[in-house]
């Protein structure tokens, strides 16, 4: 098999000591997903808050462990492969950048050590490729605070893809944006996963956003999947 290959997972969380959460019951967040994304495909996760969108995609990037089911990349099953060897890009809503360094520093970190490191003049000529694939020509010595928040979420894309992931699993990449910005960057986005070649596995809870982004959107609601179209057949739909 290829691609990634999402086999009946069920991801559970223990009743929580959380404030004000009165749940006595674990909390199925993904209860039975099957899900295949073909390589170089980009799959958007859809659904409400709650719907458990984040877990499935925790659990694929090995940040949840699965009650349940299986998750396979590249014909690799990965239970008991911790996060770091699985070798996907991860992106969240928040960029998490290293505020300390400057636009390069951030977008070369994954190329500095483990399995991804390369020599100094490899890693500046990468990261000056990576900032014209992010439309960032220019920017490598700004510091990172001065960025717009569009901005940021443009190196943490650059960041994110620097080690060639041949998975990128992003979580709401988009959302801390303003709407007009998110509808461009949503673009762009896909653009770069197109060109780069990069499988991808985007949750947004925005229609619009997953439309824009994927080549199919996977639709959930509590913990299950409920269809998986093309946005063409979506759209069709009544
Ligand atoms: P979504 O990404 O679609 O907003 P989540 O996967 O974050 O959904 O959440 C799915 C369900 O699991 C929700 O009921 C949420 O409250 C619960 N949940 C998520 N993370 C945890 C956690 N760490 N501990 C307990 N419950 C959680
Ligand atoms: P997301 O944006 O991924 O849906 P949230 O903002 O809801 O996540 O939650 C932030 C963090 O809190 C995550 O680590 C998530 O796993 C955890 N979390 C979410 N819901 C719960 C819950 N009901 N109980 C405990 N932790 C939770």
């Amino acid at each position: 098999g290829a691609g990634l290959e999402v086999r009946d997972a069920v991801v559970r969380y223990a009743p929580s000591g959380r404030k004000g959460s009165r749940a006595a019951e674990p909390t199925t967040a993904v209860d039975g997903v099957n899900l295949t994304v073909a390589p170089g495909e980009v799959v958007a996760l859809l659904g409400p808050s709650g719907c458990g969108k984040s877990s499935l995609l925790r659990a694929v990037a090995g940040l949840e462990p699965l009650a349940a089911g299986s998750v396979a990349w590249a014909g690799r099953p990965l239970a008991g492969v911790p996060v770091h060897r699985r070798g996907f890009g991860l992106m969240f809503q928040e960029g998490q950048l290293f505020a300390h360094r400057d636009v390069a520093g951030n977008v070369g970190y994954g190329l500095e050590r483990g399995d991804a490191a390369v020599p100094a003049s490899a890693r500046a000529e990468r990261v000056a490729e990576l900032l014209g694939l992010v439309g960032l020509e220019g920017y490598a010595r700004r510091g990172v605070t001065t960025l717009s928040g569009g901005e940021r979420q443009r190196v943490a894309l650059a960041r994110s893809l620097a080690p060639r992931p041949g998975l990128l699993l992003l979580d709401e990449p988009l959302s801390a944006l303003d709407r007009s910005l998110r509808e461009r960057l949503a673009a762009d986005l896909r653009e770069v996963l197109v060109s780069t070649g990069t499988t991808g596995v985007f949750v947004t809870h925005d229609q619009d956003e997953a439309f824009t982004v994927a080549d199919r959107v996977a639709v959930m609601d509590a913990g299950r999947l409920l269809q998986v179209a093309t946005p063409e057949d979506l759209w069709a739909r009544p």
